[in-house]
């Protein structure tokens, strides 16, 4: 079987040997944009390139981007431990073009990888182009496609911008047929959200510049930005069909159903998976120097840590948990990433203390809780003053509420926990009132808020939530 570690070498190695410069991952805080919470995708640290702003010596590069989509606008926090395609914390493995070379040689060096490299049948493949996109079908026909399975998709799934001004053009996803004992359809279908065909690839055509609202022009020297999910395509190459099933989830898994004693298989399985992503992404995040905090980037971390301590809780760990797999977490990735060995000793230290300190709480809130729950019935709403009791009394995120009752079909009123928080801030603003400033923090927070949060508005389109 190849090793997750082994399949990151081969694709950035394939496109090394094709002349791109091998650039290391940047960190998960985004040093050249403050608007967005954290990395996302693997055009972000390239972004400044891409516009023309910044120069490097190199025209064509490939990376593998360490991403975290947990919060603001790209937020797959929900769907973790319950599709078999998602994380917090990812690799994203990308391979792109300043001006270099674009639409024919990207879909020739996708394709020699695949197919050719890993050996991929291509009758597993199904791809989509936009609609108007005559080109990249006429492209993937010639290199082997039969026309059948390339799919002309006319929504913003397949066409991505920066923002609502910069680079824009289409873009072609592949993916991957994971087989008919699968429930799901082609993209495009619709039962599309199934997971039987995986998106494992994304190819974006940068060729025009959006100018302003009405005006589009083509971009002189057009630019490729492609993104492939490590995880994604290391379960098509290990012959699985579900992230969680590959080695390094698998290694990560089996720890945790050791130290809590609980089959990893059973009513626990998501449980597992929880612990296993949350735990990648809060190792990675305290490595590149996030701490927990209770606003900002530091929030989203307390809430991936306070979420998977939760389902610690439910394995019926007795005592804290996460820190106890730190030692596994560091001997999957830490050959690949060092910046996970120096701070082993601070990720341990932060998620021992986070979790002692939350589970003086956690099980008072969850008896609020039971109580409050007592007599609902699956469908039922959790009133939104008890879900801000159990925020500003027992330190649970919102979401946190929510993946509890998710297992009995209870859902939480969402606008009564805003509103409560609300009148909290107000009382508090007038206590504030008179000193005479307002923390940056605080307008960060207002910002944030307001918007859905402040997240680059890069990378993809899809759910049409590539723009603010
Ligand atoms: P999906 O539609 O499956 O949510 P996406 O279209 O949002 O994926 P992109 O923004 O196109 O994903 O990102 C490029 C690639 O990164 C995807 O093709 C996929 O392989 C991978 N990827 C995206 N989101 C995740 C995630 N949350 N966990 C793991 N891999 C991901
Ligand atoms: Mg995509
Ligand atoms: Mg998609
Ligand atoms: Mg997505």
């Amino acid at each position: 079987m190849t090793s997750t570690n082994d399949i990151r070498r081969s694709f950035l190695d394939h496109f090394a040997k094709e002349g791109h410069e091998l650039v290391p991952s940047a960190p998960l805080v985004p040093h050249n944009d403050p608007t967005l919470m954290f990395v996302n995708a693997g055009m972000v640290p390239f972004k400044n390139v891409f516009t023309g702003l910044e120069k490097r010596p190199y025209s064509t590069a490939t990376s593998s981007q360490k991403c975290v989509r947990a919060g603001g606008k790209h937020n797959d926090l929900d769907n973790v431990g319950y599709t078999a395609r998602h994380h917090t914390f990812f690799e994203m493995l990308g391979n792109f073009s300043f001006g270099d070379y674009f639409k024919e040689r990207a879909i020739s060096l996708a394709w020699s990888l695949i197919t050719g490299t890993w050996g991929i049948p291509a009758e597993r493949l199904t791809v989509t182009v936009f609609h108007t996109d005559d080109e990249a079908f006429d492209l993937w026909k010639k290199i082997g496609m039969p026309e059948s399975r390339i799919i002309r998709i006319p929504t913003s799934d397949n066409f991505w911008s920066m923002g609502d001004t910069g680079p824009c053009g289409p873009c072609s996803e592949i993916f991957y047929d994971h087989g008919a004992h699968i429930p799901g359809g082609p993209p495009g279908s619709p039962d599309e959200d199934g997971d039987r065909f995986v998106e494992i690839w994304n190819l974006v055509f940068m060729q025009y510049e959006q100018v302003d609202k009405e005006t589009r022009i083509d971009l002189p020297r057009p630019s490729i930005d492609t993104g492939m999910g490590l995880e994604r395509i290391a379960a098509v190459l290990q012959g699985v069909h579900d992230n969680y099933d590959t080695d390094t989830f698998k290694a990560l898994i089996a720890a945790s159903g050791e130290l809590t004693r609980t089959a990893t298989n059973g009513d626990f399985k998501a449980s597992h998976r929880v612990i296993a992503d949350h735990l990648r992404a809060s190792g990675f995040l305290v490595a590149d120097g996030v701490l927990p905090a209770n606003e900002g980037r530091g929030y989203v971390l307390r809430r991936i840590m306070r979420r998977a301590m939760r389902h610690a809780h439910l394995l019926g760990a007795a005592e804290p948990l996460m820190y106890r797999l730190v030692p596994s977490l560091v001997a999957e990735m830490g050959a690949a990433y060092p910046e996970l060995v120096r701070a082993q000793p601070l990720i341990e230290e932060t998620l021992k203390l986070e979790e002692t300190r939350f589970r003086q709480t956690l099980a008072n809130g969850l008896r609020l809780l039971d109580e409050a729950t007592g007599g609902m019935k699956p469908g039922d709403v959790l009133p939104g003053a008890v879900a801000f009791k159990l925020y500003d009394t027992f330190g649970f995120p919102y979401d946190l509420t929510e993946d509890a009752l998710r297992a009995q079909d209870l859902g939480v009123d969402r606008s009564g926990f805003d509103a409560a928080m609300a009148e909290q801030k107000a009382a508090a603003r007038a206590a504030w009132k008179g000193s005479g400033e307002k923390a940056s923090d605080e307008v960060w927070f207002d910002i944030a808020e307001e918007f859905g949060g402040t997240e680059f508005t890069g990378y993809v389109s899809e759910e049409g939530d590539g723009q603010l």
